[in-house]
């Protein structure tokens, strides 16, 4: 697939309401569901998939957290082998989409990204210890790099954050790569992304500005190569106030010249504000950025870190 216009996100095709689960029945999450204008949501069901049918026997997992079976919870028929030969196949079809993100059904014993049930013993005896459905272990050997979570993320602003970042992040990564490995749009790619990698993680930043600055016309593919898989690995770090007054910083000294005395206090109180928890990330966000505008840097104040899309918000009900 190439370059999508929208982010592409795996979904459980139960959250979307379709009505795949072993009952019969759905799982709408509204939630996942207000994604569809924002994103190309790719449904899928591994169990019915499968050909397991709908309605069909529930599943359970038991034993071993780390590689548990896959039992049918009410004959005790081990589907181990089969399933996880289908997840597999179907793993590598989905990541051949190149997808941005997937978004899985929690306490699935197929879809769960941590949440699954795994119980010592059948039938159902003991306390279950949490772990991975077995689909979603597939995907993640498939794809280790894919943001995983689950649909109870969207319902807290965090996570939820956190997540959208990382998804829009690539969505832009994947629109840059289609004029690789030209090193100029490598370098124009983390001149862009400086201030949201160094608001996720500056040391990491730093990594990959370095690799931008010596990708040469001889050997960019390499650097883009190399870019991309530390690119991933920032994503995956999850912001804190520390590390967003890091880049607030940044933001500020590159108005600095731009600014009168008293903006320049204004904003280093902000950022101060934030930093201790007085000001939220959306408030010090809007304040940098009105003062990018008042300044004349378009430019900054368009930057994906200062403009963030509504689902990149941290607060409640941002969305
Ligand atoms: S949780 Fe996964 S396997 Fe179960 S019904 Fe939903 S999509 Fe299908």
């Amino acid at each position: 697939m190439g370059a999508h216009d929208k982010p592409c996100i795996l979904v459980s095709a139960c959250l979307l309401g379709d009505p795949v689960r072993y009952d019969g029945g759905h799982k709408l999450d509204p939630a996942v569901a207000a994604l569809a204008p924002w994103a190309e949501l790719v449904a899928v069901c591994p169990e019915a998939e499968a050909g397991l049918g709908v309605p069909r026997e529930a599943m359970d997992l038991v034993g071993d957290p780390a590689g548990p079976r896959a039992m049918t919870a009410g004959t005790g028929r081990d589907r181990t082998k089969e399933l996880a030969a289908v997840f597999r196949g179907q793993a590598a079809d989905l990541a051949a989409l190149e997808p941005d993100a997937a978004i899985l059904k929690a306490r699935s014993p197929s879809c769960a990204v941590e949440s699954a049930r795994v119980y010592p013993q059948r039938p159902r005896q003991g306390d279950p210890a949490p772990g991975r459905g077995m689909f979603a272990a597939e995907l993640a050997r498939r794809a280790p790099l894919l943001p995983l979570a689950e649909e109870t993320d969207l319902h807290r602003p965090e996570p939820r954050a956190h997540l959208f970042r990382r998804v829009f992040t690539l969505r832009r990564w994947r629109a840059a790569r289609t004029v690789a490995p030209d090193p100029e749009a490598l370098r124009a790619f983390h001149e862009r992304e400086r201030l949201g990698l160094l608001g996720r993680h500056p040391s990491l930043c730093r990594r990959l500005e370095e690799i931008a600055a010596s990708a040469c016309t001889g050997a960019a593919t390499e650097a883009w190569t190399r870019y991309e898989a530390l690119l991933r690995e920032a994503l995956g770090h999850a912001p804190t106030r520390g590390t967003h007054a890091t880049a607030l910083q940044h933001a500020a000294s590159t108005l600095a010249e731009h600014l009168g005395r008293s903006d320049r206090e204004d904003l280093g109180g902000s950022i101060d504000a934030y930093r201790n928890g007085e000001k939220t990330l959306t408030e010090v966000l809007a304040f940098t950025r009105s003062l990018a505008l008042i300044a004349g840097r378009a430019d900054l104040a368009n930057n994906p870190y200062l403009a963030p899309h509504p689902l990149e918000r941290e607060e409640p009900g941002a969305a």
